[in-house]
């Protein structure tokens, strides 16, 4: 009998075998809008010239590659709390933020989750309903029960937020309460700064902890406007946790750059808190890669790069914008009749496009248009070329 005898054949990732399937098909007009991937306006992967640039600096200045830090390059961790927290804040100033680089969003996520697990081991985790699906794995497999809290309201087209919050208030002090700090994946509906401030409250009153993933800092409205959400919850003086990913926002993903920050009461937590953090680390991966964080750090911490990096996010944003609006016009041109306009007021690289399971078939086996059974389409892989052929899938699968 082999040691693997009973092991089971674990699913296919829903999202990598939509891929594999995109890759398969020989329709020749076929678009994948399924996986999370920005391309630009010729539907390519882009390669921004900020990183180009500070690569070809690092390649220049080529050092050796020791082993880094266990929680990574000191000055990559502080641009992250920079962009999070904001230059100059009070609570950097007071040495209350443990900041950690990690393997992409999710390995701040895990690392975060990892240690909760110590800290509060008999928590329940709530993530949205729906959420981006590694959350309930990833919280499951660091030992948590994971429920959810109501989020998406397809009948009004957005948040059923009175729900969200009775799912906080109810719930027990401790509970842990993921939460997307903007750009919501996979609905595409932000709740707005208002209704931030109810969440706060709630969390704060309720003493729940909140863990705010933060992945497309810069996709929604903007570097500042995106990151405005993690002052309300420093302003309201609690502990809670952000998860930072540079997938996205500087198209690096195969790179893995991302971090873990955890707001702590005061400085002398925080050096407790960062050791605790070293330790997940060091019995998990021992310590992070080198490249993607320095080439992250360099673009953040020289002014001309970091302009220029400022500029071509901001270009993916606005390319993104156009596209929804474009999809609403595209859509009304190709005779729909309902209205479509909730996507335009989506943010982020997503769009809950209300269409069934069915009709996503078809858009795949009549069109070759590759989405999501959800409804979900990547509306960041959009472009004028492919753009009027998915409107005119769209419209005859409606
Ligand atoms: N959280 C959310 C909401 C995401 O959409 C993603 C990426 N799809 C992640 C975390 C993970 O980011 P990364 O690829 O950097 O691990």
């Amino acid at each position: 009998m082999s040691l693997f005898a009973a092991v089971e054949m674990a699913p296919r990732d829903p999202i990598l075998g939509l891929n594999e399937q995109f890759n398969a098909d020989a329709n020749p007009a076929k678009v994948n809008l399924g996986v999370g991937v920005y391309t630009d306006e010729n539907g390519k992967l882009p390669l921004l010239a900020c990183v180009k640039a500070a690569e070809q600096q690092l390649i220049e200045a080529a050092r050796a590659r020791g082993y880094l830090p266990i929680d990574g390059i000191a000055a990559y961790d502080k641009a992250v709390q920079g962009l999070v927290f904001g230059e100059g804040s009070p609570l950097l100033a007071a040495g209350r933020v443990a900041t950690v680089q990690a393997l992409g969003g999710t390995g701040g996520l895990k690392v975060g989750a990892d240690f909760l697990k110590k800290v509060n081991p008999g928590a329940k985790v709530l993530i949205s309903d729906p959420s981006w699906e590694n959350h309930r794995a990833l919280f499951t497999n660091a030992g948590f029960t994971v429920d959810t809290y109501p989020y998406y309201d397809a009948a009004r087209r957005g948040v059923n937020f009175e729900g969200m919050l009775a799912c906080l208030k109810g719930s027990p002090a401790g509970t842990i309460v993921v939460l997307h700090a903007c750009c919501h994946n996979p609905t595409g509906y932000d709740i707005t700064p208002a209704q931030w401030a109810q969440v706060v409250e709630v969390v704060k009153a309720q003493g729940l902890v909140a863990f705010l993933d933060m992945a497309y800092q810069g996709f929604g409205d903007g570097i500042a406007e995106d990151g405005a959400v993690i002052q309300q919850f420093v302003d309201a003086g609690i502990d809670f946790f952000v998860s930072t990913s540079f997938s996205k926002s500087f198209s690096l993903y195969g790179e893995r750059v991302g971090a873990l920050s955890v707001v702590c009461a005061s400085k002398d937590e925080q050096a407790k808190v960062l050791s605790q953090l070293k330790i997940v680390i060091r019995t998990n991966y021992s310590n992070p890669p080198t490249h993607g964080a320095q080439v992250v750090a360099t673009v953040l911490t020289t002014p001309a790069l970091r302009a220029q990096w400022e500029q071509e996010l901001a270009g993916m944003r606005n390319r993104i914008k156009a596209m929804r609006v474009a999809l609403v016009e595209r859509l009304k041109a190709a005779g729909v009749q309902q209205d479509m306009s909730f996507i335009a007021g989506q943010r982020g690289m997503f769009s809950y496009s209300g269409l069934s399971k069915p009709q996503m078939e078809r858009l795949r086996s009549e069109f070759g248009v590759y989405g999501v059974d959800s409804g979900r389409i990547c509306v960041a892989a959009l472009n004028e070329k492919n753009i009027g052929y998915v409107a005119e899938a769209i419209a005859k699968v409606l």
